[in-house]
C-alpha cells in the first residue's frame, strides 16, 4: 500500500505558506488505479514527484509499504526498484532504437527472455513495427509509448504517470489506454496517472483524487462523484455544466419538452458529433443542453431536468 502521511510541499523552501501542496493524506491499495485530477498549476506533477522521491518534504512522508520514500537530502540516487514513473517530459536514447530503449535496464545474461520480454511490451504499447526504429525520428506520441515500455520492463510495484497519452492522436488513444490499464490491472501493478483528461479516469480508474487549492477536494470513486459533485468544478471533468439556483445540472439532464416551467431562447448551436450542444438563455442565465438537432436560433424552448 502507498501511504501519503500529511504532506506539504513549497518549491520555495523559505515560503512554506506558499506551498503548491497542503497537508495532503491518502492510501493507495496494492494493484489499484488511482487519477489524480485538477485543473492545470494545481500540482498533479508535484504530487508525483514527491512520491517518487524527486523532492524533499516540508512536511509529512510517504511510505510505500514498509519503504519510506525520502527525498534527494537523505536518497544520494533518485527513485527505487519498486517504482517507476513516466514524466510529462519524458527522456528516451535518441540514437538507439526503439527496443534498445525498451531493453536498457534488463538483464544481458538472458537474450531470449529478454527477446521476449521486449516483445511482451511492444504489444503493450502498440508499437511492434517500430522496434527497429531509432527513437529520435519517432513522433511525440510514439516516443511517449517508448518511454512507457521502458517503465514497464522491469515490472514495477507501482507506476506514476503523468498524462501519459497526452502526445498521442486520437485515432490510437483508445486502444491504447485499454490496452495499458488491461495490462496493469492484471499485473496488479498499482498505477497513479495525473490526467485533466475524463478518458484517461472513466472505466478504468478505481478512484478519483481531486486537487484544487493546494488541498484534495474529494477522494471518491468516478460514479460517486459524477452522481454526487459536490463542486461545479468536480461536475465540469464529467462534462458542460448549468448553475440552476444553486443545482449543478449536467448539460445532458436538460432535455427538449413541449412545455414545462423553464424556458428559454435559443443562441447557439455547436455540432458535436452525436448531438448538438445547445446554447440558450433563461432569464440572466446561460443554460446549455444536449439535443438530436440543431435548433432554430432565437426560437424558445422548454425545458426539463432529468435526473443524473
Ligand atoms: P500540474 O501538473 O497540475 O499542472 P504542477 O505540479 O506542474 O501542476 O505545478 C503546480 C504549481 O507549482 C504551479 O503553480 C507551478 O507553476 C509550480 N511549479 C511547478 N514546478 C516548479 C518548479 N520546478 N519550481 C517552482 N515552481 C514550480
Ligand atoms: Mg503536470
Amino acid at each position: 500500500m502507498l501511504h501519503v502521511k500529511n504532506i506539504t510541499f513549497s518549491y520555495d523552501p523559505k515560503a512554506i505558506e506558499a506551498s503548491v501542496l497542503k497537508a495532503l493524506e491518502f492510501t493507495v491499495a496494492q494493484g489499484e488505479h488511482l487519477s489524480i485530477i485538477g485543473e492545470s498549476g494545481s500540482g498533479k506533477s508535484t504530487l508525483l514527484k514527491l512520491i517518487y522521491g524527486e523532492y524533499d518534504l516540508n512536511k509529512g512522508h510517504i511510505f510505500w509499504k514498509d519503504n519510506e520514500i525520502l527525498g534527494p537530502k537523505y536518497n544520494l540516487v533518485v527513485g527505487y526498484e519498486f517504482m517507476k514513473y513516466v514524466a510529462q517530459e519524458f527522456d528516451l536514447m535518441p540514437y538507439i532504437t526503439v527496443e534498445e530503449n525498451v531493453g536498457k535496464h534488463l538483464s544481458n545474461f538472458f537474450p531470449e527472455e529478454k527477446k521476449e520480454r521486449i516483445k511482451e511490451l511492444l504489444e503493450v504499447v502498440e508499437l511492434e513495427e517500430f522496434a527497429k526504429t531509432k527513437v529520435k525520428t519517432l513522433s511525440g506520441g510514439q516516443k511517449q509509448r517508448v518511454a512507457l515500455a521502458r517503465a514497464l520492463a522491469k515490472q514495477p510495484e507501482i507506476i506514476l504517470l503523468d498524462e501519459p497519452f497526452s502526445h498521442i492522436d486520437n485515432f490510437q488513444k483508445q486502444s491504447l489506454r485499454r490496452s495499458v490499464f488491461k495490462y496493469l490491472k492484471e499485473k496488479q501493478i498499482t498505477c497513479l496517472v495525473a490526467t485533466h483528461d475524463k478518458e484517461d479516469v472513466l472505466g478504468f480508474a478505481d478512484r478519483m483524487l481531486v486537487l484544487h487549492d493546494s488541498n484534495i477536494i474529494a477522494n471518491n470513486s468516478p460514479l460517486e462523484l459524477y452522481r454526487n459533485p459536490e463542486t461545479p468544478l468536480i461536475a465540469s471533468f464529467f462534462g458542460e455544466v448549468n448553475m440552476l439556483n444553486d443545482h449543478i445540472i449536467y448539460a445532458h439532464q436538460l432535455k427538449y419538452v413541449d412545455d414545462s416551467e423553464l424556458k428559454a431562447r435559443v443562441l447557439k448551436n455547436y455540432f458535436k458529433g452525436p448531438y448538438y450542444l445547445i446554447e440558450a438563455e433563461h432569464d440572466d442565465t446561460i443554460l446549455r443542453f444536449e439535443h438530436p438537432t440543431a435548433l432554430e436560433v432565437n426560437s424558445e424552448v422548454f425545458l426539463k431536468i432529468l435526473s443524473r
